[in-house]
């Protein structure tokens, strides 16, 4: 940790209402009305004032982030008194990861199983300390890593390579997904400059040279004639883009409804279900979440469904497929790293793992999972 600090240049009113809101590590000065900032002022302190008070309690009120003194011609007595405000604050040295999932409301806790809030709130601890593969080469960030923003700059493009990795995402590697959607993004571009990585450049190709460029995906034949024929579909029955309903979705050839979930709610913003993949299905049963005869996804996805309030329906994919990529792995799971394990909390941990000391050893072997675990670590 270390201070910071920054300037910028403010302008405040005798009456104003201000906010100061964290956004990742930026916390920005937001005044409504009367006050504008200029720039966005930099600290990891966050802090929300949202309320109409006078110039001199917003002064009082923001002191200890943001250091505000008027121009020496300033006249306090004006409605408009132009400012320098100077930031003063914490900020980590690293990047926070993008993975900054929200804790379980004390409101929601009673329903569902007893222990869900308490492991929900663990893993959201435990996933802010690292990036797993599903933060940025999983099927929702891949597009915006491929090309930054698109989602924002061209959402119908975004929803369409987002389709193509959860077309190619099943028994495959997130890694090896990410390659393979790579590959198409290049010679696409290539070879078709206009339109880049998009249903209409796809759409031109055989099933065999999508084929070339998905090779090293789990069952990638079967995959290139289910990304040629869907293309079709697309643009046949619905001009070009993506439906909009969780039943056109699935008859998609090659689509389950984990992905149609998972398309609504990141290609539209529509929150119509749980995507429930391997690692949600398997951690759900350990944890007690779902019943044992919940024993294949789609009963997974309705008896989640059926306690857990919607809100968390978004972000309880990510969350916990990041952490059973890499902290709560298939077949050997690090309960010596893992919160849960340490405090009793989850009763499938080795007990032995838990109780040991982590060697030198022990600490090369963590730092070859799929993320950086210094911080888990560090913390033990
Ligand atoms: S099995 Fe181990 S790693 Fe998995 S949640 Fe339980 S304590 Fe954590």
């Amino acid at each position: 940790m270390h201070l910071r600090k920054r300037k910028a240049a403010a302008t405040a009113a005798a009456t104003v209402a201000a906010t100061v809101s964290r956004t990742g590590k930026r916390a920005k000065v937001d005044v409504k009305n009367e006050v504008e900032v200029s720039s966005a002022l930099t600290s990891s302190r966050a802090q929300k004032l949202t309320q109409d008070v006078s110039y001199a309690q917003v002064m009082e009120a923001i002191k200890p982030q943001v250091k505000l003194e008027p121009e020496p011609e300033a006249n306090l007595d004006s409605p408009r008194v132009k400012v320098e405000a100077e930031v003063e604050g914490e900020e980590e040295e690293q990047d926070l990861p993008p993975n900054i999932f929200s804790k379980v409301d004390p409101a929601d806790a009673a329903t569902g199983p007893s222990n869900w809030s308490t492991i929900y709130n663990e893993v959201v601890e435990m996933r802010s300390k690292f990036m797993a593969p599903v933060d940025h080469q999983g099927c929702e960030s891949m597009p915006n890593t491929i090309t930054p923003n698109l989602q924002k700059t061209n959402p119908q493009k975004y929803r369409f390579q987002l389709l193509i990795s959860l077309m190619l995402s099943s028994q495959t590697k997130d890694e090896v997904n990410y390659d393979a959607m790579s590959k198409l993004n290049t010679a696409l571009s290539q070879l078709y400059p206009e339109f880049g990585f998009s249903l209409q450049s796809v759409s031109k190709l055989t099933p065999g040279e999508i084929d070339s460029y998905i090779s090293k995906v789990g069952f990638h034949n079967r995959k290139s004639n289910y990304i040629h024929q869907a293309c079709q579909i697309l643009i046949q029955e619905h001009k070009g883009d993506i439906p909009r309903t969780i039943e056109e979705i699935v008859k998609l050839p090659g689509v389950g409804p984990k992905m149609g979930y998972l398309l609504l709610q990141c290609g539209w913003g529509i929150n119509s279900g749980i995507g429930v993949d391997v690692h949600l299905h398997r951690l759900a049963s350990m944890w007690g979440w779902i019943s044992r005869k919940a024993n294949t996804p789609e009963k997974c996805r309705a008896e989640l469904e059926s306690w857990l309030p919607s809100r968390y329906w978004t972000d309880i994919n990510p969350l916990v497929v990041g952490f059973g990529q890499v902290v709560c792995v298939p077949r050997a799971p690090n309960c010596d790293i893992c919160s849960l394990g340490r405090t009793g909390v989850c009763k499938s941990a080795n007990k032995k793992l838990v109780n040991s000391t982590i060697s030198d050893e022990r600490r090369a072997k963590l730092m070859k999972q799929r993320a950086d675990l210094t911080n888990l670590i560090n913390e033990l």
